[in-house]
């Protein structure tokens, strides 16, 4: 969280808080509140980290989600 100073009309100051980067949305334009697990190695985060819906997720395991090209990849490995 980053907080910044902005000045009102009137010579009056308020700080704003919040994060400065814009929400994440998700492919279907739903806000993302979720994010691809998929071990991706070249990342620097290490995995996918595709913004996902509740809608759009596929959960293969309890606390890990998929993106929907992710999902299909498991489901194939899994045969
Ligand atoms: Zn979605
Ligand atoms: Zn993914």
């Amino acid at each position: 969280m980053a907080c910044e100073v902005v000045e009102l009309p009137g010579g009056r100051r308020a700080i704003v808080c919040g994060p400065r980067q814009p929400r994440r949305k998700c492919q279907c334009g739903n806000p993302a509140t979720l994010e691809c697990d998929w071990k991706v190695p070249a990342r620097r985060s290490g995995t996918c980290d595709k913004p996902l819906c509740p809608t759009c997720t596929h959960v293969p395991a309890p606390g890990k989600d998929l993106c929907p090209a992710h999902a299909a990849m498991w489901k194939a490995r899994r045969g």
